[in-house]
């Protein structure tokens, strides 16, 4: 869709959110319904009809007494008080995932959900969603909501879905989101999500529910506290608090102001330096919501501390530390139903704890034979999963690959991206036909395969605000290898061959000799001491991954900003 000029750029904002309805009542904050007690009625048995029989002969040896029921377990009681909670995002697993974003908004709100809170998840009804959750979805309204500043106004449709406990409402609007891909280019993403963004709050005013929180994810939802603190500041809405969670800093959704003010209509006052505005001609979306939320957050602590350097600020550390009294780093975690290699249907051979070490093998056997590489468990497979972009720091990973393929070493790249990596890695391939895949594709499946099926797995970042795939390779038993930066830092502790401690191998300078010594130390104990080896594959399979301690942070945090 082509990007609309202004007509009157002066023209001032009002509250344009007329056509829906105002919310009325508050009910999110329901108690929840009392739980069922988990003892199930005892079974309804017909009582037996006495039979005359001869006595039957005393037994010599009293019979044993029956094994008293063990009593079953006490269900943990849920957290008080409860909260309501809208994520507010442009993607969520399994509907529509193109990274971290995806998965977190899948993950985060079901582990959310097992805390006593009450999670609304509210992304775009993209065309790309299967046919398979589109017909599960029920149409829960629709209305048109003004948008632009020459008065245009576009239609809202609400198509909801509820699953485990958790109500996905997709916004619906063919215009914006009937493309193949949810990102194309900003030309288009500008009006896409300030689209997006209102009319998320929109249909909150509309469905009548006042979250006490209102959770919004990267720069695609950084129009929502903007609008929230202006246009909605007299609707109901406005009681909620509004927690922002940066993702990744490099997206922020910047354009020119005109554009911006067109598409958006929010206020003059909006655009001031403090907020949206950047530099003299610049609008900054993920900006303008940073400065309008009550809290911001970040997917690690180290990366929280990185994104106020100059270094790692992508031009916003000025900003963050302005706000650094309300910035907050909360590592991510992982669902650890879908990430289990013991119950993981798409593994050749599903494998525990007990049997993670010839299970490893024989999915090292079956990934080699599906990708069409020599089939040999002795060989150390290295596997890297990642969008192919330089964030990634697939540079030092080209640098290194032709020497690290000895014989006894193999490369397996799933990923898609940037033409110059794509073409890069598939000439590493025809260069070593037998030792290297690289599978320039987007496959969930494959992915677990590689998880399952390589001895080391890769994330050698350049900056990495979390990172989900070292967490994944870990739960799988794939020792990471990382660079020292953001979540990889927090989550991965180098081996301490003395103490026989540690999950993975680190480095801390972006260079390709770090990287390439890195990986030969990994290769050191792999063929030279195995049981050490195997020890750290067996710790990494139980290192807590999961998303318990920092699904409770979160709700700390939303607890602190609702003391009601
Ligand atoms: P980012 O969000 O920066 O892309 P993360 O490490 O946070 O990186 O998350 C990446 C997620 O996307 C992981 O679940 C990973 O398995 C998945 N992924 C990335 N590329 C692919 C691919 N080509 N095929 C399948 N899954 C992929």
């Amino acid at each position: 869709m082509p990007t609309k000029q202004p007509k009157n750029e002066t023209t001032t904002a009002k509250a344009t959110t007329a056509k829906a309805k105002p919310a009325a009542k508050k009910t999110a904050a329901k108690k929840p319904a009392a739980k069922k007690t988990t003892a199930k009625k005892a079974a309804k048995v017909e009582a037996p009809v006495e039979e005359k029989v001869e006595a039957a002969p005393e037994p010599e040896v009293a019979p044993a007494p029956a094994p008293e029921p063990e009593p079953a377990p006490a269900p943990e009681p849920m957290p008080e008080p409860r909260r309501s909670v809208a994520f507010i995002g442009s993607e969520c697993y399994p509907f529509v995932k193109t990274g971290g974003l995806g998965d977190v908004m899948y993950a985060l709100p079901k582990a959310l959900v097992a805390l006593n809170c009450d999670v609304k998840v509210i992304v775009p009804n993209y065309g790309v969603i299967k046919p398979e959750w589109k017909e599960k979805m029920v149409f829960r309204g629709s209305f048109d909501m003004d948008l632009c500043a020459d008065g245009r106004s576009f239609y809202v449709g609400i198509m909801e879905y509820v699953w485990d406990g958790v109500v996905y409402d997709f916004i619906d609007n063919e215009e914006f989101f009937a493309g193949g891909n949810p990102y194309t280019n900003l030309v288009d993403d500008i009006p896409k999500f300030c689209y997006f963004g209102k009319a998320a709050l929109a249909a909150l005013n509309y469905m009548e529910w006042v979250p006490d929180i209102i959770h919004c994810h990267d720069w695609q939802a950084g129009l929502v506290p903007v609008y929230l603190r202006t246009m909605f500041a007299d609707t109901a809405l406005s009681h909620a608090k509004v927690v922002t969670t940066i993702h990744n800093l490099r997206f922020q959704g910047k354009y020119n102001i005109p554009t911006l003010k067109y598409w958006s209509n929010l206020p003059d006052s909006a655009f001031n330096m403090g907020a949206l505005q950047e530099e003299w001609t610049e609008a900054n979306m993920l900006k303008g919501g940073l400065a309008y939320s009550d809290l911001i957050t970040t997917v690690s602590n180290t990366y929280a501390g990185e994104i106020q350097t100059a270094e790692y600020g992508e031009g916003l550390d000025a900003h963050l530390r302005h706000h650094s009294g309300k910035l907050r780093g909360i590592v991510n975690g992982i669902d650890i139903d879908i990430w289990n290699p013991a119950t993981d249907k798409l593994l050749a051979a599903p494998y525990g704890v007990d049997d993670a070490i010839e299970g490893k093998k024989a999915n090292k056997l079956a990934l080699q034979k599906s990708l069409g590489l020599y089939e040999d468990s002795g060989k150390f497979v290295i596997g890297l999963i990642s969008r192919l972009t330089n964030q990634k720091g697939l540079d030092l990973v080209s640098a290194v690959a032709p020497g690290l393929i000895d014989g006894n070493t193999q490369l397996v790249i799933l990923g898609t991206g940037d033409a110059e990596y794509e073409n890069n890695f598939r000439a590493l391939e025809n260069d070593h036909k037998g030792e290297v895949c690289a599978y320039i594709a987007y496959d969930e499946a494959l992915s677990h395969q590689i998880y399952a099926g390589c001895d080391a797995f890769l994330v050698p970042s350049q900056f990495e605000p979390c990172g989900l795939t070292q967490l994944i390779s870990m739960r799988y038993g794939s020792v990471p290898i990382v660079r020292e930066t953001g979540g990889l830092k927090d989550t991965v502790e180098p081996y301490n061959m003395y103490e026989n401690t540690g999950n993975g191998y680190t480095f801390d300078r972006y260079e390709s000799g770090l990287l390439w010594d890195a990986i030969n130390r990994a290769k050191t104990l792999y063929f030279e001491d195995r049981a050490d080896w195997d020890r750290m594959v067996i710790r990494d399979m139980e290192k807590d991954v999961s998303w318990k301690k920092s699904a409770e942070q979160y709700r700390q945090y939303y607890l602190e900003l609702t003391q009601w």
